[in-house]
């Protein structure tokens, strides 16, 4: 494998089809020491003019895809404005990890399915015919049915920004695209076997956060109390009298619970918090080993939706 710090000669052109961007490498790094990955080059994006840190903007505020997790973590602001995105990245990983961790590279990881990380499994993800999850161990995957592959999406920060309604601004072929971060995040399909939709050869250059008009909040549970995925999580930001909430660890994508907003309806009485809460659930299928799922969301949208009042 050839390393490579050349950054510019890549940016515009095309990327070859065996190449990898890399940024704090937490992720790439593990997919090529676990076998996963076999880029011919690596180019390294911070060795160019990936941009770093956050700056406010009429709106809200722009991130450059090279900031770090633990720089949202502990940008004033964001914990003043937008707690569900510096919650939300607080509780990822390690301190140790979100220094070096991007958000940009957060978005992008791959699935920490079991199976996916194993280099011996040929899943559905990695090109296999079948998801050996189904009838397997999905204690920790999907209990909504996007499709053959039941990962979930495993950015917590992924799920803030969706409730955020965040985009994202990629460049490739000299051209410059804004879109959604909740289209970026798409369910794997035959022909885009990813969690995302960033053409190959594409930089993420930043973010835009709009500032949301009234408190925000994202509860994650884990099977400890640290250093590890959302076993379920639940973004939650006001926007006035209407919420938008947004739950990690049930698909392969952030999951908009539609349902909780249009039960709320704009009535935060406790009873209709109740009910919005119950309403989370509506529609899900869980598998036989992941039904606790089920409670957990509801009773996370019910303290998400508390914590907002
Ligand atoms: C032990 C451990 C625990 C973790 N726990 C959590 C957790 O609880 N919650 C959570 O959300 N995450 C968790 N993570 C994931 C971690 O947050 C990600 O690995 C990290 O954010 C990836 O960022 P990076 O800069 O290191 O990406 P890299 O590993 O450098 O890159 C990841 C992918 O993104 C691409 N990429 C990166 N930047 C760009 C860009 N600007 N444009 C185009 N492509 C780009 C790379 O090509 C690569 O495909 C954990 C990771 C570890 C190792």
């Amino acid at each position: 494998m050839n390393t490579t710090t050349r950054y510019e000669p890549y940016v515009g052109d095309a990327l070859a089809d065996d190449a990898e961007f890399i940024a704090g490498g937490t992720d790439l790094v593990t997919l090529i020491r676990g076998g996963l990955r076999h880029p011919t080059a690596v180019v390294d994006l911070k060795a160019g003019d990936l941009s770093v840190g956050v700056t406010t903007t009429e709106d809200g505020w722009r991130i450059g895809a090279g900031t770090t997790l633990a720089m949202i973590e502990d940008h004033a602001e964001l914990v003043a404005s937008a707690s569900v995105l510096s919650q939300a990245v607080a509780q990822a990983a390690t301190r140790q990890i979100r220094n070096r961790a991007t958000i940009a590279g957060n978005l992008l990881q791959r699935s920490r399915c079991s199976y996916f990380r194993d280099e011996d499994i040929p899943c559905w993800l990695k090109g296999g015919t079948s998801c050996p999850a189904r009838s397997g161990l999905h204690e920790h995957l999907a209990v909504v049915d996007q499709g053959p592959c039941i990962t979930t999406q495993p950015s917590d920060a992924a799920s803030a920004l969706v409730a955020l309604n965040a985009t994202v601004t990629f460049e490739i072929d000299d051209a410059s695209s804004t879109i959604p971060v909740a289209e970026l995040l798409a369910p794997p399909t035959e022909e885009h076997r990813r969690l995302h939709r960033l053409p190959h050869g594409a930089v993420i250059r930043h973010l835009d956060v709009p500032r949301p008009s009234g408190p925000s909040t994202y509860l994650k549970a884990m099977d400890r109390a640290a250093w590890q995925f959302a076993l379920v999580g639940v973004a939650a930001v006001r926007h006035g009298d209407d919420v938008i909430v947004v739950a990690s660890g049930i698909a392969a994508t952030p999951y908009v619970l539609d349902a909780v907003s249009s039960t709320l309806a704009g009535d935060w009485s406790d009873d209709a918090i109740d009910r919005a809460a119950a309403a989370a659930t509506e529609g899900l299928s869980p598998g036989e080993r992941n039904g606790y799922k089920l409670p957990l969301l509801r009773g996370l949208t019910r303290r998400a939706l508390d914590s907002l009042i």
